[in-house]
């Protein structure tokens, strides 16, 4: 008896202390309430303030006007950083051999280092350049069907890197009045620099215009009435209560067709898995293989939805 009546002294206690964490959850809760997703389990669900944004274009050629033009202003700043790229190569080269007689380089010790500035700025702009090249290539993904093509214009950049290192590296190389030591120290920098640009420059996560029509359902003319973005995130969500969007309050919201023209080219590959699973739409034919690399685009987004809430 003794037993059981402590028993049950010590339910009590577990029941009040539990209710009293409870209570501390639920103030500290604020704007913050639970509710049960579709998943069925308990999460805390996040007060998201959604414009909504009507869809401009009403077809498939419309629609790619759009992200044309979405994409022009990046790759003609990744042309105008590349040119620039290329100038400071030259100018790296016309240093290194000596060409020019300025007083400033000549009675500095700098003809060294004068080359090397210049082969760093010809670094900063063929980086800056890829950069812009591949967001300019997921707003407005190119086409697949030519494989060679396709590669080519996801990585035009490493191809650029080859450009703006290569040259100066054989020029180096050849040279018959430098020191040994100093063409050594060249020939180093030109590679590393190369080899950096070219890993910056290469598409890991190349999108292609037919998993973008396809993801949005527009290859079957069957594009999703609502779903989710950011304004800094590169995907769209179909699930308002996505993980990844429980870091930003504003939220926009519209066609899967007013998404892509947000710029918002890919879904969430959380939201695409749980929407396959739950039969809400239908899987591609090729997903594992293509749908692989997102899970960096996702983290993206929600890193830059995080830096959002600091704003
Ligand atoms: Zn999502």
């Amino acid at each position: 008896m003794a037993n059981k009546k402590e028993n049950t002294a010590a339910q009590e206690a577990a029941k009040k202390a539990l209710a009293a964490l409870q209570a501390k959850k639920d103030a500290e809760g604020g704007e913050k309430e639970v509710t049960r997703t579709t998943s069925g389990t308990t999460k805390t669900k996040v007060q998201h303030n959604i414009t909504h944004v009507d869809q401009q274009s009403s077809s498939k050629e419309e629609l790619l006007a759009i992200t044309r033009a979405n994409a022009r202003p990046y790759r003609v700043g990744a042309i105008i950083l590349w040119i620039l790229a290329i100038a400071f190569e030259v100018l790296a080269i016309l240093c290194f051999k000596k060409v020019f007689k300025w007083d400033f380089i000549q009675n500095n010790p700098g003809w060294t280092i004068s080359w090397a500035v210049c082969l760093g700025l010809d670094l900063i702009c063929v980086i800056f350049g890829s950069l812009l090249w591949k967001k300019g290539n997921h707003l407005d993904p190119a086409s697949e069907k030519n494989k060679t093509r396709f590669w080519l214009h996801n990585n035009l950049g490493v191809l650029i890197s080859v450009i703006a290192f290569a040259p100066f590296l054989i020029f180096v190389l050849t040279d018959k009045k430098a020191s040994k030591q100093s063409k050594t120290i060249a020939a180093i920098a030109a590679v590393v620099a190369l080899l950096v640009a070219g890993l910056v420059s290469y598409d890991w996560n190349p999108v292609s215009q037919e998993q973008m029509l396809e993801e949005a359902g527009i290859s079957t003319d069957a594009e999703y009435p609502l779903v989710y973005w950011t304004k800094s995130g590169g995907v769209y969500h179909y699930y308002e209560d996505c993980g990844h969007l429980d870091h930003s309050i504003e939220l926009f919201s519209g066609t899967s067709v007013a998404a892509i023209e947000a710029g918002k080219t890919r879904m969430c590959k959380t939201c695409y898995d749980k929407a396959v699973r739950e039969g809400a739409i239908a899987a591609e034919n090729n997903d594992s293989s293509d749908n692989g690399g997102d899970k960096g685009e996702d983290n993206t987004d929600n890193g830059a939805d995080q830096a959002n809430v600091g704003n």
